[in-house]
């Protein structure tokens, strides 16, 4: 994996629609806010198109870090 899904949690408005569209990968939080917890549970295609392409406020991004990268492993 080298990119993975990053939500801006202060930006999300929770709409619920990347969790609508890719369930496999985004989840609410406690608080009500958009997260990624599996990169790996849908094509980089469907997390583009269903996701990052179509959040209100785009503050779902790309993130290459490999802190974040890692804490996933
Ligand atoms: S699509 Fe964007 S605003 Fe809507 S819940 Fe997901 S991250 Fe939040």
């Amino acid at each position: 994996m080298i990119k993975a899904p990053w939500i801006d949690k202060g930006e999300c408005i929770s709409c619920g629609l990347c969790v609508d569209n890719v369930p496999e990968v985004f989840r609410f939080d406690d608080e009500n806010k958009a997260e990624c917890y599996d990169p790996n549970g849908a094509s980089e295609d469907d997390i583009q198109s269903g996701a990052i392409d179509v959040c209100p406020v785009s503050c779902i991004t790309w993130n290459t870090e490999p802190d974040y990268l890692r804490s996933f492993a």
